[in-house]
């Protein structure tokens, strides 16, 4: 619409101006004739003289109207034309966009949009696919947990149910054994939801932290004791080689007890009999880090699971019985309690040859790391 009134302006101006020129130029032309005795009449402001037009003149003045229309004509079609495209670049891709996003509001995550050109809109379109494709998998994977969980309750209720039913019925003798077993699952099942617990508010950074300065060595020494007897059960060596004059850390002991518990516990679970599990302790060579490892000679983990070992239970052996293994947790809180101390964990392992879990902490100018 614009363009349209813009054009026929410009034209209508184009004519008026066209005339009056033609108009000045006759006056001009008269006034010279006029001296050698040809009669005109023109109006300035302080004389009027009357500007005679002969037939050549008004067909020259009619034909240049008529070439300035069309020219009019052809700039209002050709910029129509032009506006019309630039409009529809833009309001088709963002129509897509609203559609899509009026999508996602009402929950249908996987939506794409269509990315047609490389400029400000196509940018757009671009980035509302990713955001599209994060919350798809995003609430894929709370989808998957929550049946994981609802999976990983049930067990224990389902045996602890059973089991009471069985002794109300008299099918059951409640024995003190079977009262000791209920007793175990009832323990299992509290230790799930701890760990969920906990791992949802790491998650979330919202789990308390108590820190303060701790001497790693120390800690790790007391989680090898107290892991000891389980190794020895496997006739597994446990060897401590920890680095002199480490800094104290601040971190929040508790928490990487269970950082350090976990992982050797797997060590000393998936470790052959007659083998060594090793804990190192040393200081990164820049000084930003203290480095503990924990090398076992146990199965190693396939390139392909060693993606998801800390994801939230995952297990290597899916038919392992549960008893034998812990929930599959263990390294998710493992990585959650770690990544909230500002740290980083990551394994290396070669199937057949073993695994390194290294868990990075950091430390600052004075050697301590604080918040
Ligand atoms: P789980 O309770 O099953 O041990 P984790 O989260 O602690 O759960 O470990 C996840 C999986 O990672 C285990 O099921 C196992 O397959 C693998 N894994 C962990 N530690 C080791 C290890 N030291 N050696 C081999 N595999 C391991």
């Amino acid at each position: 619409m614009a363009v349209a009134l813009t054009v026929i302006l410009l034209i209508y101006l184009a004519n008026v101006q066209m005339t009056g020129q033609f108009k000045e130029y006759l006056v001009v032309q008269q006034m010279e004739m006029s001296q050698s005795g040809i009669q005109g009449h023109i109006n300035d402001g302080t004389s009027t003289m009357t500007v005679v037009m002969g037939p050549l003149e008004e067909t020259f003045l009619a034909s240049v109207h008529n070439s300035l229309i069309w020219v009019g004509l052809a700039i209002l079609a050709v910029g129509l034309a032009a506006s019309y495209a630039l409009a529809r670049s833009i309001t088709v891709p963002l129509r897509n966009l609203s559609k899509a996003a009026e999508q996602i509001a009402q929950g249908n995550f996987e939506q794409t949009v269509p990315i047609e050109t490389k400029d400000e809109v196509g940018h757009l379109a671009a980035i509302f696919n990713r955001m599209a494709e994060v919350l798809a998998t995003n609430t894929k994977l709370r989808r998957q947990l929550l049946a994981n969980i609802a999976h990983e309750l049930r067990t224990p209720l389902a045996v602890i149910q059973g089991h009471l039913e069985g002794m109300i019925d008299g099918v059951i003798e409640p024995s003190k054994d079977q009262l000791s077993s209920l007793h175990e699952e009832a323990i299992r099942l509290n230790r799930l939801i701890k760990e969920l617990r906990d791992l949802s508010l790491a998650e979330v950074r919202q789990l308390a932290l108590e820190k303060g300065p701790t001497d790693i060595n120390q800690l790790i020494s007391r989680v090898v004791n107290m892991l000891r007897p389980i190794a020895d059960e496997k006739n597994i060596h446990l060897g401590c080689f920890l680095a002199e004059e480490i800094p104290d850390v601040t971190v929040d002991n508790d928490r990487m007890n269970q950082v350090f518990y976990n992982i050797l516990v797997n060590a000393i679970r998936y470790s052959p009999v007659y083998s060594e599990v090793q804990v190192t302790t040393s200081l990164e060579e820049t000084g930003q880090w203290l480095i503990v490892s924990i090398r076992d000679n146990g199965p190693g983990i396939a390139a392909e699971d060693v993606l998801y070992v800390f994801d939230h239970f995952y297990r290597g052996d899916k038919s392992r019985d549960r008893k034998s293994g812990g929930s599959g947790l263990g390294l998710a809180i493992v990585k959650q309690l770690v990544e909230i101390h500002g740290g980083q964990v990551a394994v290396n392992s070669e199937v057949g040859k073993g695994s390194i879990f290294e868990v990075r902490i950091p430390l600052d100018k004075e050697g301590r790391y604080s918040v």
